[in-house]
C-alpha cells in the first residue's frame, strides 16, 4: 500500500479552471470557473474564491476540471471481467437473444480468478473516475478486504438465490429450487451486511441482494425486505432484464415482474432495481402502457440503467428521458466489462435518443446526475456525488491539457463524448489519493490481468463439462475471425 495523506490533512486545489460544483439552492450541478476547492480529511471544506485556510498540499488547478467522483451503481466485478472476448457477441436467438442463461451455466469462474477479476475491474473503475461502486457478487472471504485495499467506496451486495437456472436441449429454461441454499445465502448476507459498517477502512457498507426477481422465493424476498428496512440499508435485485424472465413471472405469479415486486412490498426509496427494461410500456412487451413506470415513480424506487449489455443483444431501454421525466430516480451501472462508467454514460445518452427517435430524449446533465447524485440517492446517501462543502472528498481531477479534452469549451461534453478515462488524471476517495497521473496507487492492474487471463483459460477448459449440450467455448461463442 502506498502512503496516503494523513486523514486530517488539508488539500487545496487552487484556481481550478473548471469545477462541476453543487448548487444547493437549485439542487443541481453547475459549472464554476477559476475557484478553489479544499478538503480536510474526508470532507470538502471549501468551494469558491480564495481559500484562506492552511493547506498541507497545494495542487495547481489551472489545467484542471474538478468534478465529483462517479458512482457505478450496478457491477459484477468478480465475474464479468472473465467474459472479455466471450460475451460481446454471445446471445441465444431462441431466448430473445439473451445469452445470460446459457453463458452462466457453461462458464464458471473459479475463486482464485475471481480475486484477480475484482482487482482488474476495481482498477478500471478508479481509472475512469469511479469513487463508489455497488458490487453484486457471490461473497467470498477476502471480498471486503480486496474492496478495502482498492481504496474505493464499496457498497457490497452479497447475492443469494433459491433457484439455479437449468436448460434443456430444446433451449427451454427451468428452475432447480433449493430453498435451503437460498436461506443460507440470506443468512450469510445478514452477517456480512452487519459487519461492514465497522470495517476499519470506513468505506464499506452493505446492500441486500436477492439476486433475481424470478430466482428467489416469496419468503426470501420478505425476509430481505424486512432486514433492509430494519437496518436502513438499500436492497437491490435484477428485474425485467429478459423476456424469458417475463414469461416465467407471468406463468408463476400471473403478473409482470414489476407487478410482483409491488405486490411483495419490494418497491420503495431504499430499492434499487437493476435494468427494469421490459416494463409494460416496452415495444417488445406490448403491454398496456405506463403502469410499471408509474409504480417506480410513486414508490420512489431507483433504477440502475446499464445500457451496454442489453444493447449488445440488440435491445434497448425505452428510454432514459421517459423514466426520468416520470419522476423515476435513475442511476448508471456498467454490469459488464468494460467497467468504464464514462463510456457507459456516452452509450446511455446515444441509446436514449435512438430508442426515442428524439434528440431531446435525454440531456448530458441528466445522465451526469444519474452517475453522481442519482446513484448516491439510491444508496441512501446525500453526502456523495457532489462537490459541495460538507460532502465526502470523493473527487476527480480531469486533465484539460489532454489532447482528447481539447478544445475544452464544454469540458463535461469533451469528457463524456470524447476523452473518457484518458483524461482522468487524479482520483481521491475519502480524501485519500487512489489514482495519481492516471496510475492506480492501490492495485497492480497488470499483474491481476495476467492472473485473470490464466483463470479464463481454466474456465474455458471446463466448459464442455458444464454446458447443457457438452459443447466447447468455441462452439458456444466462436472467435470473431476464423483462425487460419
Ligand atoms: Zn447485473
Amino acid at each position: 500500500m502506498p502512503a496516503t495523506s494523513p486523514s486530517a490533512a488539508t488539500t487545496l486545489i487552487r484556481n481550478a479552471a473548471w469545477v462541476i460544483a453543487w448548487d444547493g439552492s437549485n439542487g443541481g450541478h453547475v459549472y464554476r470557473r477559476d475557484v478553489d476547492v479544499a478538503f480536510a480529511g474526508d470532507r470538502i471544506v471549501h468551494v469558491g474564491p480564495a481559500f484562506a485556510g492552511e493547506a498541507d498540499r497545494i495542487i495547481d488547478g489551472r489545467d484542471t476540471m474538478v468534478m465529483p467522483g462517479l458512482i457505478d451503481s450496478h457491477t459484477h466485478p468478480t465475474t464479468e471481467p472473465f467474459f472479455k472476448g466471450i460475451r460481446e457477441e454471445h446471445g441465444v436467438s431462441r431466448m430473445g437473444n439473451s445469452g445470460l442463461y446459457e453463458r452462466s451455466i457453461a462458464f464458471r469462474p473459479d475463486l482464485e480468478g475471481r480475486h484477480a477479476a475484482m482487482e482488474v475491474a476495481y482498477a478500471e473503475m478508479l481509472q475512469s473516475g469511479v469513487t463508489s461502486v455497488v458490487d453484486l457478487s457471490s461473497p467470498f472471504d477476502d471480498w471486503p478486504e480486496i474492496a478495502a485495499k482498492s481504496g474505493i467506496r464499496a457498497f457490497l451486495a452479497p447475492t443469494y438465490r433459491s433457484a439455479e437456472w437449468r436448460m434443456e436441449p430444446d433451449f427451454s429454461l427451468h428452475f432447480d429450487w433449493n430453498e435451503e441454499v437460498g436461506r443460507r445465502g440470506f443468512e450469510r448476507a445478514v452477517s456480512l451486511v452487519d459487519s461492514l459498517p465497522s470495517h476499519p477502512s470506513g468505506r464499506l457498507s452493505g446492500v441486500f441482494c436477492p439476486a433475481q426477481i424470478e430466482t428467489c422465493t416469496r419468503d426470501i424476498f420478505a425476509d430481505s425486505i424486512a432486514a433492509a428496512k430494519e437496518r436502513g440499508v438499500p436492497i437491490t435485485t435484477h428485474i425485467a432484464q429478459s423476456t424469458n424472465e417475463l414469461k416465467e413471472v407471468a406463468e408463476r405469479y400471473g403478473t409482470t415482474p414489476l407487478g410482483f415486486a409491488d405486490e411483495i412490498g419490494l418497491l420503495g426509496p431504499n430499492c434499487l432495481l437493476a435494468h427494469a427494461i421490459f416494463l409494460d410500456h416496452h415495444s417488445i412487451v406490448g403491454g398496456d402502457g405506463a403502469r410499471d413506470i408509474a409504480r417506480l415513480a410513486e414508490t420512489g424506487t431507483s433504477v440502475a440503467h446499464c445500457p451496454t449489455p442489453v444493447a449488445r443483444y440488440g435491445h434497448q431501454f425505452e428510454y432514459f428521458g421517459r423514466y426520468a421525466r416520470a419522476g423515476v430516480n435513475l442511476a448508471i451501472g456498467t454490469d459488464v466489462s468494460p467497467h468504464n462508467l464514462l463510456e457507459e454514460m456516452r452509450t446511455a445518452l446515444i441509446m436514449a435518443r435512438v430508442a426515442a427517435r428524439d434528440m431531446t430524449a435525454v440531456t448530458t446533465p441528466e445522465v451526469f446526475t444519474a452517475a453522481t447524485v442519482g446513484g448516491a440517492r439510491a444508496m441512501l446517501r446525500d453526502d456523495l456525488g457532489k462537490i459541495d462543502v460538507g460532502a465526502k472528498a470523493d473527487i476527480v481531477l480531469v486533465d484539460l491539457q489532454d489532447p482528447a479534452m481539447m478544445p475544452a469549451r464544454d469540458p463535461l461534453r469533451s469528457l463524456i463524448y470524447t476523452a473518457a478515462e484518458r483524461a482522468v488524471r487524479d482520483v481521491f476517495v475519502d480524501g485519500h489519493q487512489v489514482v495519481a497521473d492516471r496510475k492506480v496507487l492501490t492495485l497492480d492492474r497488470l499483474a491481476a490481468a495476467h492472473r485473470l487471463a490464466e483463470a479464463q483459460a481454466r474456465m474455458i477448459d471446463a466448459v464442455p463439462s458444464r454446458d447443457f449440450l457438452g459443447r466447447s467455448a468455441d462452439e458456444i461463442t466462436p472467435l470473431s475471425l476464423p483462425l487460419a
